[in-house]
């Protein structure tokens, strides 16, 4: 008998981003201007790294997303979600716009009364209230989302002190087909504890129930979710009306829309895959208009969208350090923009180009940051030009969580600039320095002194 031929099995590692069995990588577009304005220009004005938001784009995407809305159901009102991006000068481009205020704490509270909001077009959400926020909230008329029993107490307690009636809303969480379910915000659906808090509610004197809320989860990529989680909303709205014959102003199915980022492990760029503003207005106003909510007592629309409205607008310039040759052979580079400054980078595979190309040739690298952390990855792997050190690259659709979510460290967050309609620069944030970072440090004065 023959002996039959063994070879031994091997493993081939595969390099995400290289040409393989899936396709071919597409051609690299650099992004050489912002608006018309020079990236090079723009470096040398406010130094490296930057941070740039483009006007424009968030005024035109925020009026795209408004008529998705308005041209399906008439009655509908944003409010901007102060945590996505709460720069001032990007909050009052929203409110300028008409959007109202969607807060998270005391601090962005205050920060949208700072910035001209009127106390009863702020709508202050999350599981973090104190007894100071809640005295100012009922004050002011603002809509509070009650987000768990020992809240209801407090405004229960705290209102009749105040003499006023407290306007709120309860967040209700519920299963939509999204998982994991996010339990913890909120009254459950389905068990009854949404039922329960509202009839805690109804024969209060000193609360009155304006509304009702969800936020169902983000970066959502199946609009029939929030269609199911409308359909929850508008049947206890029925219940509602007809236990208490009262009838709810309006309905709030918070955030949750996804940007054309694209996130770790997708097999498809999420430019190909979001899902348009018409495609979430249409599941949604759907399951309003189509329910049993009585004609004439049709409540106001309420969203918090955050994410889908601003990502796009904000772009963050940097410059290659230097390039390294790494044990597998592999090209790396080193720029100047770390994880602490995209804080995003830890689900998205963000559009990373150079800024102008000097030659097509690209080659599978590994693009670093500049922090002295072994967690420091803007790209793990990316067919990219090969740039040398100087060279400038820009980092696209980043408008959404860094500038709130950044990290203080190691070394000073950079300046951020808004390019206005009109095409001009405005630095809307300063860098931080020696000085701002060190405002906040006490020394004891036994430390006062060192003998070195
Ligand atoms: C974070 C948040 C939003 C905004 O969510 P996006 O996913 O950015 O649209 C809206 N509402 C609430 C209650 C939130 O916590």
């Amino acid at each position: 008998m023959e002996k039959i031929k063994f070879e031994r099995p091997v493993v081939n590692r595969i390099h995400a981003g290289v040409p393989d069995k899936f396709g071919l990588g597409t051609a690299i577009q650099p992004i050489s201007h912002i608006d018309n304005y020079p990236v090079q220009d723009l470096l040398e004005q406010f130094g490296s790294p930057l941070y740039v938001l483009s006007e424009k784009t968030i005024r035109n995407t925020y009026q795209e997303a408004l008529s998705a809305f308005k041209t399906r159901y008439p009655k509908v009102q944003f409010a901007w979600s102060y945590k996505t991006n709460y720069l001032n000068a990007v909050c009052k481009v929203f409110h300028q716009e008409g959007s109202w205020a969607e807060v998270v704490s005391g601090f962005e509270y205050d920060k949208a009364i700072a910035n001209g909001v009127p106390g009863n077009k702020i709508i202050f959400n999350g599981p973090d209230k104190s007894e100071d926020d809640l005295k100012r909230s009922i004050e002011n008329g603002s809509y509070i989302h009650i987000d768990h029993l020992d809240e209801l107490y407090d405004i229960k307690r705290i209102a009749p002190m105040l003499n006023k009636v407290a306007k709120v809303a309860i967040r209700i969480n519920m299963d939509t087909g999204i998982y994991p379910h996010w339990d913890r915000f909120g009254f459950n659906y389905e068990n009854g504890e949404a039922w329960t808090a509202i009839n805690k509610i109804m024969p209060d004197p000193n609360i009155e129930l304006v509304g009702l809320h969800t936020h169902i989860g983000t970066y959502i990529m199946t609009p029939t979710a929030y269609a199911v989680a409308m359909s929850k909303l508008a049947a206890l709205t029925v219940r509602i009306a007809h236990k208490y014959q009262h009838n709810i102003k309006y309905i709030d199915m918070g955030g949750g829309f996804a940007s054309k980022n694209t996130l770790k492990g997708a097999y498809l760029p999420g430019s190909d895959t979001c899902p348009s503003f018409d495609d979430y207005a249409q599941a949604i106003s759907d399951a309003l208009v189509n329910s049993d909510i009585q004609y004439e007592h049709m409540p106001i629309l309420f969203l918090e969208t955050g994410r889908a409205l601003i990502d796009e607008a904000g772009y963050l310039l940097g410059t290659v350090l230097a390039n390294k040759r790494l044990l597998d052979g592999r090209r790396s580079l080193i720029i100047d923009i770390g994880v602490n400054n995209l804080f995003t980078s830890f689900w998205y595979e963000h559009h990373i180009v150079p800024a102008y190309i000097k030659q097509h040739d690209t080659e599978d690298t590994t693009i670093y940051g500049p922090l002295c952390m072994n967690i420091d990855i803007i790209r793990a792997a990316i067919q990219f030009p090969v740039l040398e050190k100087g060279d400038q690259v820009v980092i696209k659709r980043i408008g959404a969580y860094n500038m709130t979510q950044w990290m203080q460290f190691i070394t000073y967050r950079p300046k951020v600039v808004l390019i206005d309609t009109e095409g001009t620069p405005h630095v809307i944030r300063n860098n931080e320095t020696h000085e701002t970072m060190n405002e906040l440090d006490q020394i004891p004065d036994h430390l006062g002194r060192i003998n070195l």
